[in-house]
């Protein structure tokens, strides 16, 4: 009787090379044609960037960053935000939408990080292993690995690969991701897919090519730079 892997992730990743060699590394190359080789930068400080996040679940950047500036308005420190009732809380983040979900989770993760490091201060996440850090913050009610991994990768260019809906369905038309991997195997699979220092370039060509090219409804295939290999157009695809 065959084993099973100890780490089913990586053994997809490793059977991947073998049946389809070269294959991520090759549509980086040609995602790099479109979007170029952008650089990491930090953006917001983390728990900023983590409050954020969560004001972005299941809404647009728009939404978020509207009751993102609200809630600052009205709670100019993250001590304020946490002993915030969480009623007024969600009706000054309600633009953001699901307000009554994002209220709790924001004080939750206000709760952990203070208790953790005694103030709001994410940086101790940069000190631990990428997925022990990545467990800590999905420890957080309402935190997924989606979440964990932006704040990990945006703002200490941890090499973790946020899987939102754009680079799940481009990884899985091409051919990256077995089609019905669950979310939590793809964040682990894209962990063995391309080497650290590619994540973040990864990362935002893939969004940028789910935006563009690789629409969900009407992809245009034959002027994207990655159609000789994509299981999409050609199921025989190398
Ligand atoms: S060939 Fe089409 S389906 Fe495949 S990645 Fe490009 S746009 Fe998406």
């Amino acid at each position: 009787m065959p084993r099973r892997s100890a780490d089913p992730a990586r053994a997809w990743a490793v059977s991947l090379e073998r049946r389809r060699p070269g294959l991520a590394a090759d549509v980086l190359a040609g995602l790099a044609e479109l979007y170029g080789h952008p650089a990491w930068k930090p953006r917001l400080d983390p728990i900023s960037e983590l409050v954020t996040t969560i004001l972005s679940q299941n809404t647009s950047d728009t939404n978020a960053e509207r009751a993102f500036a609200a809630l600052r308005a009205r709670y100019p420190s993250w001590g304020e935000v946490e002993r915030a009732p969480v009623r007024s809380l969600a009706a000054t983040i309600r633009s953001g939408g699901l307000a009554a979900q994002k209220a709790p989770r924001i004080k939750a993760a206000l709760r952990a990080t203070r208790l953790q490091s005694g103030t709001y201060d994410l940086n101790f996440l940069a000190a631990m292993e990428p997925l022990a850090a990545r467990a800590w913050l999905t420890a957080i009610p309402g935190i997924g690995p989606k979440t964990a991994s932006i704040v990990m990768l945006f703002c200490f260019g941890v090499p973790l690969m946020p899987v939102d809906t754009h680079v799940e369905r481009v990884s899985k038309r091409i051919g990256l991701l077995p089609p019905k991997a669950s979310l939590a195997f793809a964040h682990d699979a894209w962990l063995h897919l391309v080497p650290p220092e590619a994540m973040y370039e990864a990362h935002v060509a893939l969004i940028r090519h789910g935006r563009g090219h690789c629409d969900a409804l009407r992809p245009t295939c034959a002027t994207c730079p990655v159609t000789q290999r994509c299981r999409f157009v050609n199921r025989r695809a190398p």
